[in-house]
């Protein structure tokens, strides 16, 4: 019964946050070239994780070429691109990983689930790039260690986000209270959130695939892809 209110209101909402938020702005190009470079930001670094820091340790680890891993785990990118939710998309990356991939069922029914509720690089990512830009948004310049300590609780605080649509958006606002940022900045995310939302969800998966194909490999698995 509450839940279904909250779902019921929470559109409407939303929309007086985003408006108000806007509405304080008084030219409207000023807040759509802002947002876009939140978004272009984030899908920077988060192409900038995939690329550099998963292929790098996965060519580590392995010494083989990455891209037929990536190709074996499509479907849960995908799946994890439409769905935003970590949690909806284990158990396609559980099977692209075990039957496209050759990762042992054993490492990825460890592995995976285990990754799904702590290891989300791509939300830790997205709620630095969030606590900065809204900081940015307040005219407030961060020094070095108190960026430093935005990426540390991004760190702890993306261990326990559900892996379920918008869910570091709670993150975000417990990021935003202990640096004394104004709280209703996450309003001017809003908007765009469902878009980097999908974005970091295929990443947390992503790495989370990668992971256990790595861990596969420690334990002396042939994971070698033909
Ligand atoms: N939607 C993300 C996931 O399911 C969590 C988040 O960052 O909101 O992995």
């Amino acid at each position: 019964m509450f839940i279904n209110w909250i779902i019921f209101v929470a559109p409407i909402c939303i929309l007086s946050l985003v408006a108000s938020a806007i509405g304080k702005q008084s030219d409207m190009s000023i807040v759509l070239e802002t947002l876009s470079w939140l978004m272009a930001s984030f899908f920077t670094a988060a192409a900038m994780q995939v690329v550099f820091c998963y292929c790098g340790i996965y060519f580590a680890f392995l010494r083989q070429n990455p891209l037929k891993y990536y190709a074996s785990l499509i479907e849960a990118l995908v799946l994890a691109f439409t769905t935003s939710s970590s949690a909806a998309t284990l158990p396609v990356s559980m099977d692209c990983v075990v039957k496209s991939g050759k990762v042992p069922a054993g490492v990825a029914r460890f592995v995976l689930p285990l990754g799904a509720t702590i290891n989300m690089d791509g939300t830790a990512l997205y709620e630095c790039v969030a606590a900065l830009f809204i900081a940015q948004a307040y005219g407030l310049a961060l020094g070095f260690g108190e960026q430093f300590t935005v990426v540390v609780l991004a760190l702890m605080t993306s261990i326990g986000v559900a892996g379920v649509p918008a869910a570091s958006l709670v993150a975000i606002t417990i990021i935003l209270a202990a640096m004394g940022l104004p709280l209703e900045g996450i309003g001017l995310i809003l908007a765009v959130d469902r878009l980097l939302d999908m974005c970091r969800t295929a990443v947390n998966v992503f790495s989370d695939s990668c992971g256990a194909v790595i861990i596969a490999r420690s334990e002396g698995e042939q994971t070698k892809l033909t």
